[in-house]
């Protein structure tokens, strides 16, 4: 069955996403404070309006996928009165949890049987225009089943982690995994170089023994053993180090929050953030290993 489907932020995820739903069969209102983001999702097929309000006039499901839980709190916070009796608001962006929580807070005490969502996603702007994200799902088993079937037009893993907020906490959780196993596979292979030990010895031994991780495996910071690896590409994302900055810091800001002991994280942060601020923000976050070289200080 056709829904009518509001998507709000069209930028490098959203835009790709709410094509999808076109896609898919459904009529998508979009907006975006960015007008090329909105022509660019015109031109996919969904139909652009001039405000949040009027991007939820009648929508049966509103997607939000926005920079930070301030962005999301405010169209939120916004939209919510206006949205109709009953419908399904999903956030997709990533955010912090606790602004995650607040999300649904305000959507059930509109007491008018909204259903919410947090469904942050991995796969990047490549997982979002194949449709093959992965979302990680936070909610009621209701919102969770009724969501399902629209976050599979999008995703090819839909899972659901928990209440309000297991989504975001999955996210971060996932993502301090990641920065920290690229940390350690980069040094290895500095630590490989010092010692004349090539890089695909490294790789060869290490990708079948206990050192395997994805890291290693898909997202190799070296050239030459996984082609398809930034690292053969000039290290062009892929996935930014700034993103990676942000997600450290959400998990970093999460583990104060609730009292968990994370020192790798914490590293981690500290590590991305000067690697960052020395000019390579934008670069691929497997990166790192020339940060770490020394090659990219200053
Ligand atoms: P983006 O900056 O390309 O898109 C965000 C869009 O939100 C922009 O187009 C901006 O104009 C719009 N926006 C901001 N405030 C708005 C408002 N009040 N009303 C309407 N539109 C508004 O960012 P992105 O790469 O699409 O990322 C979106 C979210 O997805 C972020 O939370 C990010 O952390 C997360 N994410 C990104 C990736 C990635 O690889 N890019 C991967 C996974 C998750």
């Amino acid at each position: 069955m056709a829904e009518t489907i509001a998507f709000i932020g069209l930028g490098n995820m959203g835009g790709p996403m709410a094509a999808n739903l076109v896609k898919g069969g459904h009529c998508v209102t979009g907006f975006d404070l960015s007008a090329e983001a909105c022509a660019k999702a015109k031109e996919a097929g969904a139909s652009i309006v001039g405000s949040v309000i009027e991007a939820v006039n009648g929508a049966d499901i509103v997607i939000t996928m926005l920079p930070a839980g301030k962005h999301v709190l405010s169209v939120w916070n916004e939209i919510l009165p206006s949205i109709k009796v009953g419908a399904l608001v999903i956030d997709c962006s990533t955010i912090d949890v606790e602004s995650a929580r607040k999300a649904h807070d305000l959507a059930s005490a509109q007491n008018r049987q909204l259903a919410s969502l947090d469904a942050p996603v991995s796969g990047g702007v490549g997982g979002a225009a194949a449709g093959t994200l992965t979302f990680m799902c936070g909610g009621s088993g209701e919102a969770f089943a009724r969501a399902e079937p629209i976050l599979n037009l999008m995703g090819k893993r839909i899972v659901h982690c928990g209440d309000n907020g297991a989504g975001q906490a999955a996210k971060i959780c996932n993502n301090m995994i990641l920065g920290i196993s690229m940390i350690g596979v980069a040094e290895a292979f500095v630590l490989a170089e010092k010692l004349g030990l090539s890089h695909q010895a490294l790789f060869d031994v290490a990708s079948t023994a206990s050192g395997q991780c994805w890291s290693l495996t898909t997202y190799c910071p070296v050239p030459g053993p996984v082609p398809t690896s930034p690292a053969n590409n000039g290290y062009k994302p892929g996935f930014a180090a700034a993103l990676m900055l942000k997600d450290l810091k959400l998990a970093q800001d999460a583990a104060n929050a609730s009292g968990a002991t994370t020192p790798l994280g914490a590293e981690a942060a500290q590590l991305y953030s000067l690697f960052a601020n020395a000019g390579h923000a934008s670069e691929d976050f497997s990166g790192i290993i020339n940060f770490l070289r020394g090659e990219g200080k200053g």
